[in-house]
């Protein structure tokens, strides 16, 4: 399969072109960088998207960009008919479900996954078994001071997939700290006992396995698939 990865500069960008290029059955064609630096990718870099679409054949976008950018992005893999795995988190659950029914109705698809480490699916997966048992949930999310958006998406989905199963109040709280990568604790409470969930991701391999599988399911898939948990836990 050809990819190319938008926001190929960026820390998960980067780490993505590098996961490509190691795999046998992938090849890396592009990379997007609007600051046109010169990336060691191995692959051509192009300033935007569309002019990367013009330029080479790509079978499948990775994007890893800004809650500002990925909007865009997804305009213009729709208008080139090309699939996206996105990475990128900050859209809105409305924003979502637009690009649900968009997708089927243009016969488009993505892959959009809030967290791509398997861990975290497994994590949200407990947390939302654990939670009807429990009087009280939160969730503390920890991550790198750079990261544009709070709360993560990782604890957004975490909270809609436990309250689709109990509705209830859960709070989520978010720490910036430089040190740190993407981690998150979801606690839950009864007299006399706590059960705290944590999920750590110590580097950004932590998201490769997730990233090249969906990757490769998506020529499997039909719209878009929100959440990794339906292609490491269903047949599609
Ligand atoms: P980052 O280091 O800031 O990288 C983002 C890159 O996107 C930057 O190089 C940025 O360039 C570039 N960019 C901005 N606008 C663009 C556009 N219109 N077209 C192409 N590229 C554009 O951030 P990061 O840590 O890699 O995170 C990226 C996103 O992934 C965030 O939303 C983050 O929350 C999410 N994330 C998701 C997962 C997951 O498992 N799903 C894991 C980690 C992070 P400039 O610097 O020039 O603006």
């Amino acid at each position: 399969m050809r990819v190319a990865v938008n926001g190929a500069g960026g820390k998960m960008g980067a780490e993505v072109c590098k996961a490509v290029q190691g795999s046998p059955d992938l090849h890396l064609v592009g990379g997007v960088d609007p600051r046109e630096r010169v990336l060691q990718i191995g692959a051509r870099t192009f300033a935007n998207l569309k002019d990367a679409l013009e330029a080479i054949d790509v079978d499948v976008v990775v994007d890893f960009t800004t809650p500002a950018a990925v909007g865009q992005s997804m305009e213009t893999c729709l208008e080139y008919n090309v699939p996206m795995v996105i990475g990128t988190t900050g859209l809105s659950e409305s924003e979502l479900r637009e690009w649900q029914v968009r997708a089927l109705q243009e016969n488009w698809k993505a892959i959009i996954a809030p967290n791509f480490a398997i861990g975290a699916v497994l994590m949200m997966k407990y947390a939302s078994e654990a939670v009807r048992f429990f009087e009280h949930a939160e969730i503390i999310e920890y991550h790198h001071a750079q990261k544009l958006d709070a709360p993560s998406g990782t604890a957004l989905r975490t909270r809609k997939l436990m309250q689709e199963v109990h509705p209830r109040e859960i709070p989520i709280h978010s720490v910036r700290s430089p040190g740190l990568v993407a981690h998150q604790e979801v606690i839950l409470g009864l007299p006399g006992q706590t059960l705290t969930i944590r999920h750590d991701s110590n580097n950004r391999e932590s998201f490769m396995p997730g990233v090249l599988l969906a990757i490769r399911q998506i020529p499997r898939i039909k719209g878009v698939v929100i959440g990794l948990e339906h292609i490491l836990f269903t047949d599609i």
